[in-house]
């Protein structure tokens, strides 16, 4: 008997629910931001100057002058050892998708060997962790081999409780020592500002007073829940976090009683666990439901300041696995963890926000601020459409490659959705707006402009869920992140793009009013021609058609389905231009990216390859093998006894289907490592990762399809790997 498989289902049943502490008499309010080191914890434990430097830094990105970081230093030591915190660490986003950490301790020996708790500011701002263990893309080859990570000063430092143990975080970027980023904050953080200053010059045509544009992010999470120890009875989904055979279950999702159906208690307990984890950390988490797939989940805070908000995701998704080992739960984060089942996505909302507290895609009230609304909007929209590629490049993974380009939803293809009314406002600027204006034009059309965007508006769009990139009534969402990815990948590029449209905007508006056009004539001769160039990227239609994949063609929007393909944008010269051009990425980081995620594919791919491999000859061949003797046995014995043919046929079918999937299973996997002897031996990474994708890969169908087959026949007793049926809905 499977032993590790019986036991997980066995052992089910005796799960305690685990008790959680709930809040008490408390409100959410009384625990939330308790483990920051907050503007108000700041006040307290912080000198006036020291508060204000910091502040200072936090909103402008200048740096904390050393005298200042030992105050910090001092004040955030203090406030954590009233926590019983005993280390520290700077923490960081390195771009293999998780995030690190290297614990110092406060505790010291000084140089006469007596003991001390120390932080200062030296170990504040900067610290050099083992740099070359972390991908560089060969960046630190050339140079010196070491990296080191940056205080950033704009996220506070937080406390993070793993067991009895806590520590303090401080976030930070991770760069080289010649100021090359290796990690996703520094160039996030570059791109947040550069869009900060070209949205505050275009804010300017309509209001003077704006002296600040943040970038707000609001990510939704998607993730499955599953029983622990059957998750651990599947070395695919040890190691490869998504199951690579296993037949589809009788139910699925679709009678969609899952979606409905209210929370199960055991994931209901874990939720209200993880959730006051991030309260403590200051995580604003809102909403918590289904989703459409069984032991699928979602979850998603209110929306924050772009760099918070990315920092906040990656933390809860550490918070997320760490909890779930109390419940003896395991999250999946992958992207598609079962085949036939829906995947999980993380749909990022981004929106500007300026100082002056206006929503820069929210409709205005008058006629002004919504030319202003208009202005915002179009330029997304432009963007989008010159940088489509690079969108689709920066949402690109080997597990988002189940989703995108695969039978699911959102297809490959980016496009956008604005919704009717919005559609009908750019087509009347577009036909409305002439060459040569005259003064009675403008009235009307800014008057009808604002009669068309109704307040009610946010009720009307976002009714189309098929969309990869829609706009939904007050910020745009992009639906085709996968669940797994750190946000700022998407935010980077998005940011990006638009602070190079809205500057080509400026140049545009300005060169006319500079010849003699008035200024909102300007603009929305500037808007006309930008809605008029950007046309093809608007689609209002059903994205997962057939239809929509011809049409997009007939338009010239690309198709990417596969990783390596849609990776190739990063190194065109277009794409190096508009990272440059912005401060974001010199032409070698930007190399050096597209390496490392050639290699991270390759990677995934490979492990995913060893690993079906490995399941296939350990476990699927010796349980249908095993299966099949007792057959032969069975036949044997009833030949003995001198039954006819007639009487064992049955099982001779069966012995004989056994051998077709045994011997299909063998072969395509001995052609599996083949390929993938061909590939390692391929120096260069664009073309080894093309061969990962198109011959090795598609070998893990053709053994999945024999081992699912035989998985339908095998006597249950003996199957080794936990089933959908026992994964999807046993808890
Ligand atoms: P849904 O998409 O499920 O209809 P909502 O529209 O209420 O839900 O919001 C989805 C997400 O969008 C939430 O995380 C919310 O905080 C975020 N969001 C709302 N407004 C903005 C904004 N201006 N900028 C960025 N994110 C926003
Ligand atoms: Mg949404």
């Amino acid at each position: 008997m499977s032993s590790l498989r019986f036991q997980a289902i066995q052992n089910l049943s005796e799960v305690e629910d685990k008790k959680i502490s709930g809040y008490g008499d408390k409100k959410i309010t009384a625990i939330f931001g308790s483990h920051v080191f907050s503007g108000r914890t700041m006040r307290e434990y912080l000198s006036d100057e020291a508060y204000k430097s910091l502040m200072t830094s936090a909103k402008t990105g200048s740096k904390v002058d050393r005298r200042m970081a030992d105050q910090v230093a001092a004040g955030m030591k203090a406030w954590a050892e009233k926590l019983n915190v005993t280390h520290f660490t700077h923490w960081f986003q390195p771009l293999t998708g998780t995030t690190a950490e290297k614990h110092d301790s406060f505790f010291t020996l000084k140089s006469d060997g007596s003991t001390i708790e120390l932080f200062d500011g030296d170990a504040l701002i900067q610290q050099e962790p083992d740099a070359s263990s972390f991908p560089s893309g060969g960046i630190r080859a050339t140079f010196e081999a070491r990296g080191y990570t940056a205080w950033d000063p704009s996220s506070p430092a937080f406390i993070i409780e793993s067991g009895s143990g806590k520590t303090l975080c401080i976030p930070t970027i991770f760069i080289a020592y010649n100021g090359e980023s290796l990690d996703y904050k520094a160039p996030l953080l570059k791109s947040i500002a550069s869009l900060d200053k070209a949205a505050v010059d275009v804010c300017h045509y309509f209001d003077k007073n704006v002296s600040k544009v943040t970038t707000t992010l609001g990510w939704e999470q998607e993730y499955f829940v599953i029983d622990e120890a059957l998750a651990n009875a599947r070395p695919d989904l040890v190691m490869c976090g998504r199951t690579l055979m296993g037949h589809a279950p009788a139910k699925g999702q679709q009678l969609e009683d899952h979606y409905f159906g209210s929370i199960p208690e055991r994931v209901y307990t874990f939720m209200q666990d993880y959730e006051q984890e991030a309260y403590k950390l200051g995580i604003p988490l809102r909403t918590r439901h289904n989703e459409v797939a069984p032991s699928q989940f979602e979850c998603a805070p209110i929306f924050e300041e772009c760099n918070i908000a990315v920092d906040h995701n990656t933390l809860l998704m550490d918070v997320m696995n760490k909890v779930a080992k109390r419940h003896k739960l395991k999250v999946l984060l992958h992207e598609k963890p079962f085949a036939g089942v829906n995947g999980s996505g993380k749909h990022n909302n981004w929106s500007m926000a300026t100082d002056t507290g206006v929503n820069l895609l929210s409709p205005g009230k008058t006629p002004r601020t919504n030319l202003m609304f208009l202005t915002f909007f179009v330029n997304t929209i432009k963007a989008v459409h010159d940088y489509a590629d690079l969108l689709r490049g920066a949402i690109a993974s080997a597990n988002n490659d189940h989703r995108l380009g695969a039978n699911e939803a959102p297809p490959a293809i980016i496009s956008v959705y604005i919704g009717k009314f919005l559609s009908d406002v750019l087509d009347e600027v577009e036909t409305r707006v002439k060459e040569k204006f005259s003064e009675q034009d403008e009235v009307i059309l800014k008057l009808d402009i604002h009669k068309q965007i109704p307040e009610l508006l946010m009720d009307n769009t976002d009714r189309n869920r098929t969309s990869p990139f829609a706009f939904t009534g007050n910020k745009f969402e992009f639906r085709a992140v996968g669940s797994s990815a750190n946000c700022a990948s998407p935010m980077i590029v998005l940011n990006t793009i638009m602070t190079e449209t809205l500057k080509q905007f400026k140049t545009d508006v300005d060169a006319l009013i500079e010849k003699g056009e008035k200024k909102e004539i300007a603009v929305l001769q500037v808007l006309r021609s930008f809605i008029s160039s950007s046309k093809n990227i608007r689609f209002e239609g059903d994205n997962y058609s057939e239809e929509w994949a011809e049409e997009a063609k007939r338009r010239g929007l690309n198709n990417f389905k596969t990783t390596p393909e849609a990776l190739d944008v990063f190194v065109t010269e277009k794409s190096k231009q508009v990272f440059y051009n912005n401060g974001i990425y010199s032409k070698r980081e930007l190399e050096a990216r597209h390496e490392i995620m050639l290699e991270e594919y390759i990677k995934k791919v490979q492990i995913e390859a060893r690993v079906i491999g490995y399941l296939a000859a350990n476990h699927i061949l010796p349980a249908a093998i095993g299966y099949q003797n007792t057959l032969i046995t069975n036949v044997k014995g009833l030949k003995e006894i001198g039954l006819d043919k007639k009487n064992y046929k049955t099982q001779l079918n069966m012995i004989e289907i056994m051998s077709d999937h045994i011997q299909n299973i063998n072969d395509n996997v001995e052609a599996m490592i083949e390929a993938r002897k061909t590939a390692n031996n391929i120096e260069d990474s664009h073309k080894r990762a093309l061969k990962y994708c198109h011959d090795v890969k598609p070998y893990f169908d053709k053994i999945r399809y024999h081992a699912d087959k035989l998985e339908l026949i095998v006597d249950d007793k003996l199957w080794p790997l936990p089933k959908y049926r026992e994964l999807l809905f046993m808890r």
